[in-house]
């Protein structure tokens, strides 16, 4: 572990302080500062601001439209965005940039990668993720929807569900049986589907907060041409697997800031209700402040790791078990702290589902509701606490693997 970055890392980050100073208010405190319905309209404007500069895909290759940064370099955009509180991209970016785009870099085609990754940056292209089904989640090489070659289209019918932002979406990224009569891993195909037909219908899911952010996807004689297979046709699950690596890996160097973040309102918040002196909260306090610190110390292994060329891989999980648990335990303890106030939450809302509040966000008890309630899923997307146990048993540590049922 080497926390230290040298001089060449501080000639980058000045750059990206005076980016930020340029493109920001002056009086900017992070985007949890502004009222809920002013958040969708900076997100916009923010994401051009960032297509325009080349910053929404610095790792990318200067050709694909990325701004070819090194690893040091990406890791410090990064941490100065996340310190600034200000996102790296829209709403499905995620999903279009850090998953499939990433993936397309390793496994598409030319044609694929010169079509699909300029407009993913534009825009033009918003996507979403099709893996899990009702019968196939941490089994997701269980599922059903069945892709059928007739002529030079595949035929899809079935059905995904959990689907987020599949509201926002005009194309999703689908993971079909192309084979029924392969062993289950090896007749899968990862297809790239324009959601923007009849043969399509999204329903949103009602959540426990009230939002709606994930959906159900029906195909219905839905179909895409023959050659917008990823890796090959029958080749999905590894094609799945390695974007799996980037869902799970990709925000070691922010994790910790965004933690951070968040632990210091909890203090002021304690502080605000008067409850700051009293010792059983000052002992959870201390508990979760801890717990951010241990995240920080395993958020510089991992950075440590990536600046040396590894890629993430099983190991994620550590670092996505660790925060989700954490999470559930010092949201409970806002909430907690609101006592009866949150039995009738008012104030600003979160404006995400995922992770920690917005930077900058107010200490209103819709805040420590939602992220209290939100922080029920943390523990089950992109794979439950049981399944990350597991992966690291096996492939981490090396333990015998979980015997079959
Ligand atoms: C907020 C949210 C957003 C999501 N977004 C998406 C998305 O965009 N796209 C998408 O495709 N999916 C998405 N998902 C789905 C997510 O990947 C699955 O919910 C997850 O993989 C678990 O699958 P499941 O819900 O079918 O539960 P199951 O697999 O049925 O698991 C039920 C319980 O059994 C346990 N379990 C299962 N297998 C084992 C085992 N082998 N050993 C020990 N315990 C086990 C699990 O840990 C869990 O507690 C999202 C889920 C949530 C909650």
């Amino acid at each position: 572990m080497n926390p230290t970055y040298g001089p060449e890392a501080d000639a980058y980050r000045d750059k990206v302080q005076a980016f930020l100073a340029e493109k920001l208010p002056s009086d900017w405190g992070g985007i949890g500062r502004l009222p809920n319905d002013e958040v969708k309209g900076f997100v916009d404007s923010w994401r051009t601001v960032l297509y325009e500069a080349g910053y929404l895909a610095p790792g990318w290759p200067v050709e694909y439209g990325g701004a070819g940064l090194s690893a040091l370099e990406q890791v410090i955009l990064a941490e100065e965005f996340a310190k600034a509180g200000v996102p790296t991209g829209g709403s499905n970016d995620g999903f279009g940039i850090q998953m499939l785009g990433n993936t397309l870099l390793v496994w598409g085609t030319e044609e694929q990668k010169k079509h699909y990754l300029p407009r993913i940056l534009s825009g033009e292209d918003i996507w979403c993720q099709g893996y899990s089904e009702p019968n196939a989640g941490s089994d997701l090489g269980s599922l059903a929807l069945r892709a059928t070659l007739d002529g030079d289209v595949w035929v899809l019918n079935g059905q995904k569900i959990w689907t987020s932002a599949g509201h926002l979406a005009d194309h999703i990224f689908t993971l079909a049986r192309t084979d029924p009569d392969a062993p289950k891993h090896k007749g899968i195909s990862f297809l790239l589907v324009d959601m923007r037909q009849p043969g399509i219908e999204v329903r949103p899911i009602r959540m426990i907060s009230g939002e709606s952010e994930f959906n159900e996807v029906f195909y219905t004689d839905a179909t895409c041409p023959k050659h917008e297979v990823v890796g090959g046709v029958n080749n999905g699950w590894a094609v799945a697997m390695s974007l799996l690596g980037y869902e799970r890996g990709a925000s070691a160097a922010t994790t910790p800031i965004r933690f951070q973040g968040e632990v210091d309102r909890l203090f002021m918040l304690a502080k605000e209700r008067g409850v700051d002196k009293d010792p059983v909260i000052r002992q959870k306090l201390a508990w979760c402040y801890s717990k951010v610190e241990v995240m920080r110390y395993l958020g510089m292994r991992v950075l440590t790791q990536f600046l040396a060329g590894h890629q993430p891989g099983p190991d994620a999980g550590i670092t996505k078990l660790y925060w989700s648990e954490y999470h559930q335990v010092v949201s409970e303890l806002g909430v907690d702290i609101l006592g009866a106030d949150a039995l009738v939450p008012s104030g600003r809302h979160p404006s995400s589902a995922f992770s920690a509040d917005d930077a900058g966000a107010p200490n209103s008890s819709s805040s420590w509701v939602d992220t209290f309630l939100n922080a029920r899923a943390g523990t089950i997307y992109a794979g439950s606490s049981q399944v990350q146990r597991n992966i690291i048993g096996e492939m981490v540590l090396g333990l015998p693997k979980e015997p079959k049922a």
